[in-house]
């Protein structure tokens, strides 16, 4: 008992004397899981829910500022917290069809101004000032459109200048002249790490500042801030961290912006499968809460950059939605002229759009490719060994909607498969449509 009190004790005195300011990437997931004031999922984000967002923080005393217009004429904010004298700026979603940092911002900002006595706010808040512009692109976020209404990819636009928002973005930093910028985006959820197959939840860049990859002392503080990100985020998403192209691009901001002097980190929100949009929100936060403490306490000095050189690239066009594997395909109602195709064996692979889902636009599957898909990594991956699979009508073929009919192969010999209803009068045992399965679905 004595010494269960004295262990107590000593447990008590380590926690009053540890350093204040050390918090853990589980402290800031559940720091955000219990105060996160974002409530919408960020793709349902529009202009007028981030205005609703903003009045929150403004009324718990977060600085906030009209600094542009877009096109249509939407306001533009800028969040201010904190007066030390290393400056970041953040800007997200200046692809209006990326929207997960919005969101994360959001709540980055309300915590830090709502808890500024605790010891690791505090630090942020003496050492750092940080600006952030959520939501560059707001005409783009209400019409879920990567462009702005000038058709203009803002982020190729850093050297003509043609888009207000563009040139808000250029002002801001020219103003200020931050050390540090972070440049917030999602890119496809089918991007693997390099070979491994797995989906790149979050990818990172300490961005090149000239064509020839160079390293300075603020490219090498990119990429140790990097380097904190990727062990924040590892317990979570182990092996899901990519390095994105790091070739050095003259039109877009982020190289430009490095450039001009302020040394950018992008981070790229992929997918995550079968996991909410919340959770991604729930990673950017850690992953920007880790990031700015480690800034402000001076750890991110003696994080090892090598970590973020070591980081597999990227790699497109290896990961599918889904891949149906070894089924007999069957081509329907060949078009006149066109010859009839034999039944054949082989595989498919089907990729889903995933726009802003709304109840009037249906989720598109389509079949994006046919044959030998070994080598590649489904997202789903269905062995239809033993099916003979139909589409909806017309041959299989890539660029056509994913409406696939599985039937068993002992039952194909009866089966008429150019009859016009096939699907009601000859009922398949398992339907792929609009991304979703009914009957029993191979394998299961
Ligand atoms: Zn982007």
């Amino acid at each position: 008992m004595k010494f269960k009190s004295l262990l107590t004790l000593i447990l008590l005195l380590l926690v009053a004397v540890a350093p204040g300011a050390a918090q853990s990437a589980p402290d800031f997931a559940r720091i955000w899981d219990d105060n996160h004031i974002s409530r919408i999922d960020p793709s349902q984000v529009r202009h007028g829910d981030l205005n609703k967002y903003i009045d929150e923080l403004r009324g718990t005393g977060v600085k906030v500022s009209d600094v542009g217009r877009s096109v249509a004429g939407r306001e533009i904010r800028q969040l201010e917290f904190g007066r030390g004298p290393f400056k970041v700026l953040l800007w997200s979603q200046m692809h209006g069809d990326e929207p997960t940092a919005t969101s994360a911002l959001i709540d980055l900002f309300a915590y830090l101004q709502r808890n500024r006595s605790e010891a690791w706010v505090k630090s942020i808040e003496e050492n750092l000032t940080l600006r952030a512009v959520p939501m560059l692109n707001p005409d783009g976020a209400e019409y879920f459109q990567r462009r702005n209404l000038q058709g203009i990819d803002i982020n190729r636009d850093a050297r003509l200048l043609a888009t207000p928002e563009g040139r808000l973005l250029k002002r801001l930093r020219d103003e200020w002249q931050p050390r540090l910028g972070f440049n917030l985006h999602n890119q496809n959820p089918r991007t693997a790490v390099g070979e491994s197959g797995k989906q790149a939840t979050i990818s990172l860049l300490a961005v090149a500042y000239d064509p020839f990859r160079n390293d300075n002392e603020m490219r090498v503080l990119g990429k140790k801030v990097c380097a904190v990100i990727h062990s924040a985020l590892s317990p979570y998403i182990y092996g899901q961290i990519g390095r994105y192209d790091d070739s050095f691009n003259p039109r877009a901001f982020g190289d430009l912006i490095s450039q001009w002097g302020t040394q950018v980190i992008l981070i790229e929100t992929g997918g995550w499968h079968r996991r909410a949009e919340m959770d991604l929100v729930r990673l950017n936060f850690i992953a920007l809460a880790a990031s700015l403490l480690s800034l402000a306490d001076g750890s991110a000095e003696r994080a090892n950059p090598g970590v973020y050189d070591a980081l597999p690239f990227n790699e497109g066009g290896r990961i599918y939605d889904l891949i149906v594997r070894g089924g007999t395909l069957i081509s329907r109602n060949p078009a006149p002229n066109f010859p009839v195709i034999a039944p054949f064996s082989g595989d498919l692979g089907i990729n889903i759009d995933r726009g802003r889902i709304e109840p009037s636009r249906r989720v598109r599957a389509q079949i994006q490719e046919v044959g030998d898909m070994s080598g590649f990594t489904g997202l789903e991956t269905i062995d239809a060994t033993g099916y003979h699979i139909a589409v909806g009508a017309g041959t299989i073929r890539p660029g056509i909607e994913a409406v696939l009919l599985f039937y068993r192969s002992n039952r194909a010999a009866a089966i008429d498969w150019n009859a016009p209803d096939l699907e009601t009068k000859y009922p398949p045992d398992a339907v792929y449509r609009n991304g979703e399965w009914t009957g029993s679905k191979p394998g299961s």
